[in-house]
């Protein structure tokens, strides 16, 4: 048998140890499985060669992973109990790094540059904090870091909405916001049986390959992640609709339908059913009738 503190009986012994009473507000839900963690960084591409930058270390479950197959590692945590816990149970790693801050606030590109210089590849690896789960992952990649890719435990629900193509029920503006900065892929669902305490939901991992450029062409990125949260914001209203009551003040009724004509869309569509391609039209279209 294996002594990882990814296992049930080391992670109670460690809690015990420290009477560590978990915070549900910090969505502390640790992972007891090896085989999980393993996958996780299997399918992140760790290495030897690669740095990581591991969010919510815990009492170090996957950091331990981490450390075993990566070259280095840095973790932000925003739970100062846990720091005793963590300096004891990876004392025996040397290549992991410990940061007390809430990742929100956290300067991620400047952590990186301290403590990895430019020689490695990197990854963010994490099993997030589900109240978090987007925050999380659209500050990471609008902060446009000079990492790879980004593998997360998360959600299942919102792993399939960020992952989701075009005409399905899960595809909106998280998709999109997602997927113009990154490629993104399920790559494995998971069940709660292999969490400690067990979440309510179901999880999944998720993984997000950043882009070198965004797939489509935008005049203002600003305007077209509003041309697209409009489109969505009434599921089941028509494009042309979900428009208008977006667009009344700058744009009458007239000028919509001819714009959408122009940019060869049919105002009768529903927002889900647009490519990023076509959004990128429309609002190149729209945003150039007016400036
Ligand atoms: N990595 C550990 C594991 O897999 O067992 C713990 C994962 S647990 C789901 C999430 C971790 O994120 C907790 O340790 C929690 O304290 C930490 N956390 C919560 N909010 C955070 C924040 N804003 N910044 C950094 N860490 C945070």
């Amino acid at each position: 048998m294996s002594n990882f503190i990814a296992t049930p009986t080391r992670t109670k012994s460690i809690l015990n140890k420290y009477r560590f009473a978990f915070k549900k507000s910090l969505g502390q839900n640790f992972l007891v499985d090896v085989n999980i963690l393993e996958n996780i960084i299997r399918h992140a591409g760790i290495n030897k060669e690669t740095g990581v930058i591991e969010i919510g270390p815990g009492i170090g479950a996957l950091t331990e992973q981490l450390a075993i197959h990566a070259n280095k590692v840095v973790a932000f945590e925003i739970d100062q109990r846990l720091f005793p816990i963590l300096n004891d149970t990876l004392a025996g790693y040397d290549n992991v790094s410990l940061i007390h801050q809430d990742i929100l606030k956290a300067d991620v590109v400047q952590a990186i540059e301290e403590h990895f210089g430019s020689n490695h590849p990197i990854h963010v690896v994490a099993n997030l904090p589900y109240y978090i789960t987007t925050p999380i992952l659209m500050k990471l990649v609008r902060d446009k870091l000079p990492v790879e890719s980004i593998t997360v435990m998360i959600q299942k629900e919102v792993a399939d909405r960020m992952a989701a193509k075009p005409n399905t029920k899960n595809y909106g503006s998280l998709t999109i916001a997602l997927q113009y900065y990154t490629t993104a892929e399920v790559v494995m669902t998971v069940p709660k049986t292999v969490f400690m305490p067990q979440p309510n939901v179901d999880s999944a991992i998720l993984k997000l390959t950043m882009r070198e450029t965004p797939p489509v062409g935008v005049d203002d990125e600003e305007f077209f992640f509003r041309i697209v949260k409009a489109s969505f914001a009434q599921r089941r209203k028509t494009l042309l609709n979900n428009l208008k009551s977006f667009l009344q003040d700058a744009y009458d009724k007239e000028l919509i339908l001819d714009l959408l004509d122009k940019a060869n869309i049919d105002g009768k569509r529903r927002g889900e059913s647009l490519s990023m391609d076509e959004f990128a039209r429309l609002a190149n279209t729209f945003w150039r009738a007016r400036n």
